[in-house]
């Protein structure tokens, strides 16, 4: 985009003035959707969902061997929801306004594996292409007790096949270790954000890491080159995979079941709230679309970004979703929110979702810092900065009476809403780490 574009584009939408700025911003999308209308224009559906649903069932019994923490949940990846009353009160306190309803973590930060929500889309991305190779092969059916890919022969038979991909880090993280455990050869190639740890752990899996001085834009086209030249190599792509998208959306079926185990209700008189941290929008866009099909019109996401990644809300308001970064118009896409530090949004999830995102806002890394360090203190919970990026959110929902009006949320229905908070990752950070973020957070 040249310059005279950009001032135009200013002109048009004044909230990039707030943007550029740097400042905190939230909005609203005013164009949302019914979830049936919504869903169609995803193109994917129930069935989709469910598919996704069966293979990682089909999957369990050698996921409970190959990683034995998975077994007390039977081989299903899934997290914990908690409620957060210390957090609760905590804002409440910080933003000297009640928070009428439920506050609830999930616990995405906790999954196994990977310990952050990539132990969704990432591992079931990975598994269906290996059910796909080996079905091919005539070495597996549906109908077989998947343990038996647990073996020195399956191994033997995937190492002859490249899995790569490009990552901020816990994308890597998370199909590295599987990929290496089933037995490919994978390459991950990490930004120049990525954790050294997180690099160093994968080295340990066996996995080929490729370091980038670059943003993530560049680390997923580096990757993207590689499996270009190589038949043999499967190139998984954060910006567009529908398989990614499907893996992440099976959370929101698994969410209704415990919903219905806590009896917690969600209606037209029982609104859920849900915040989730946005990266590329594969993650995010994927749990939404598993909740709306799951729970419909009465769940309402709202996603959370950096006040210097914040390339969703760009896209989705300006209409020009990835034919735009946060660089064209002068941010940098520099955060400790390693997770979140992505330019260009992805373009499936910004054009296929929008109209089932109720709403969009910023914070800043001083924000993350200061929650995580809350969340260590009050709760008991490690979360890297990125998983807290939708702590505020229930009060900037509060805050918004536009938005609370135009939906009918009245407070008589606000009393009964659940505000879940999806924590996206945290748990394997090491010690030392942990306490050099906790150290930047301000009481
Ligand atoms: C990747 C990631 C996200 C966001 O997911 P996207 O698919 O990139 O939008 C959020 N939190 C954490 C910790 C992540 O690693």
């Amino acid at each position: 985009m040249n310059k005279l574009n950009i001032d135009k584009l200013i002109d048009h939408f004044p909230l990039l003035k707030t943007l550029i700025a740097l400042q905190p911003v939230s909005w609203f999308n005013p164009e949302i959707t019914p979830v049936e209308q919504g869903i169609k224009q995803v193109g994917l559906n129930q069935l989709d969902i469910q598919q996704a649903s069966d293979r990682l069932a089909r999957f369990s019994s050698y996921l409970r061997k190959a990683f034995p923490d998975t077994a007390k949940n039977d081989g299903i990846i899934e997290s914990e929801i908690i409620d957060i009353e210390k957090m609760k009160q905590q804002l409440q306190l910080d933003y000297g306004k009640p928070l009428v309803g439920r506050l609830m973590l999930k616990k995405d930060s906790h999954l196994p594996i990977a310990g952050s929500i990539k132990a969704r889309g990432g591992i079931y991305e990975v598994l269906t292409h290996a059910e796909k190779l080996a079905i091919q092969a005539g070495l597996l059916k549906e109908e077989d007790d998947y343990g038996k890919l647990y073996s020195e022969s399956f191994k033997q038979f995937f190492s002859q096949y490249r899995i790569a991909v490009g990552s901020t880090g816990n994308l890597g993280l998370s199909i590295g270790i599987i990929s290496a455990k089933l037995g490919f050869s994978v390459s991950v190639h990490m930004s120049a954000d990525a954790r050294q740890w997180k690099k160093d752990k994968l080295r340990s899996h066996g996995v080929n890491v490729v370091e980038y001085e670059q943003d993530y834009g560049v680390a997923v086209e580096q990757g993207r080159k590689e499996a270009e030249h190589d038949a043999n190599c499967f190139f998984i792509d954060d910006e567009n995979s529908q398989t990614l998208f499907l893996g992440y959306s099976v959370a929101g079926q698994r969410l209704l079941k415990q919903f219905n185990d806590l009896q917690i209700k969600v209606d037209q008189d029982h609104p859920l709230f849900v915040y989730l941290p946005c990266g590329v929008g594969g993650g995010p866009g994927g749990v939404t679309f598993g909740l709306k099909a799951a729970f419909g019109d009465h769940v309402h996401c709202i996603f959370a970004e950096p006040t210097h990644s914040p390339c969703m809300l760009l896209g989705v308001h300006t209409g020009l979703h990835d034919q735009i970064s946060v660089q064209d118009i002068g941010i940098d896409n520099v955060t400790a929110a390693d997770g979140l530090a992505v330019g260009r949004a992805s373009g499936f999830v910004g054009r296929s979702m929008q109209g089932l995102i109720d709403g969009y806002y910023t914070l800043t890394d001083q924000t993350m810092y200061n929650y995580l360090g809350k969340m260590a203190r009050l709760e008991g919970l490690q979360l890297e900065p990125s998983a807290v990026a939708g702590v505020i959110g229930p009060m900037i929902v509060s805050e918004n009476s536009e938005y609370l009006q135009r939906l009918n949320l009245e407070h008589h229905k606000m009393v009964n809403a659940t505000h879940l908070i999806w924590a996206t990752g945290g748990s394997m950070v090491p010690e030392q780490e942990m306490q050099d973020y906790i150290a930047k957070s301000v009481r």
